[in-house]
């Protein structure tokens, strides 16, 4: 059948019109789970704990580095105590016979005294960075609980809307398989040449412009519209069926 010999009755657009308006409940019914506030505040939270558990994760790794550090420098500290006690000792059972070494010993205890010093320092300066960092971490944690408390709310709220949703969906669908079962074939295939992803299928003419897409429709179009104004058009740009206006349909 060829469309623009299809003249439609006002009956026919009435249950044109209600179709493309139940499908357009149904679809931004379904849009308010994915898009809507619900879902962007459940996003929103979960990405904020994702973020505080990485930086977590992160701190823990400076810390576990630090802390290697730090043992590494104790073990060098340790060994620098024991060797130091050692020469101190035969420092002071050095007996008058051996004067000759008696310098090389002193400047080798002044030597490892000042190792002493200064890994002590360094222990001291790593364990004062630990501390830190450790503060950090149980401050972080504290907000990463806290976080993944508000991320769990908001995950509730969104299934319920979801759950909702649903139920609205199902007599929704009811009823436009209700009015589709309604409409005769040649008409319902009319639908069926606008693209998938548009929604409501229909649109009429307002101010020279499609009323789905708000774009200016073309003067060789409107030409059309107007001679043939009880038969069915499509938009140029959004493909939406154009109405015939009422007062044309015969
Ligand atoms: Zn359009």
């Amino acid at each position: 059948m060829n469309a623009k010999s299809l003249v439609l009755t006002k009956d026919q657009i009435e249950q044109l019109y209600a179709l493309s308006e139940l499908s357009t409940k149904a679809h931004r019914n379904n849009l308010r789970v994915s898009q809507g506030p619900e879902a962007s505040s459940y996003r929103e939270k979960a990405q904020a704990y994702k973020r505080t558990k990485l930086r977590l994760e992160a701190l823990g790794e400076d810390l576990r580095a630090l802390e290697d550090e730090r043992q590494g420098l104790e073990k060098d500290l340790n060994s620098y105590e024991a060797q130091l006690k050692v020469s101190k000792g035969r420092l002071e059972h050095s007996t008058g016979g051996d004067f000759r070494s008696l310098p090389a010993l002193q400047v080798e205890i002044y030597t490892l005294e000042s190792k002493v010093g200064e890994y002590t320092d360094a222990e001291l300066g790593l364990m004062e960075q630990l501390e830190v960092l450790g503060r950090e971490r149980d401050l972080l944690e504290i907000e990463m609980k806290r976080e993944l408390q508000d991320a769990l709310a908001a995950k509730e709220e969104l299934e319920a809307l979801r759950a909702d949703v649903a139920h609205l969906d199902q007599t929704l669908q009811s009823d436009i398989a209700k009015l589709r079962s309604a409409i005769e074939p040649d008409v319902a295939a009319l639908l069926e040449r606008v693209p998938t992803q548009i929604i409501d299928k229909v649109a009429f003419v307002i101010d020279l412009s499609c009323s789905g897409c708000r774009l200016r429709i073309s003067s060789i179009l409107m030409d059309r519209i107007k001679r043939f104004g009880g038969e069915v058009h499509y938009c140029e740009e959004c493909g939406r069926m154009l109405l015939p206006e009422r007062d044309l349909v015969q």
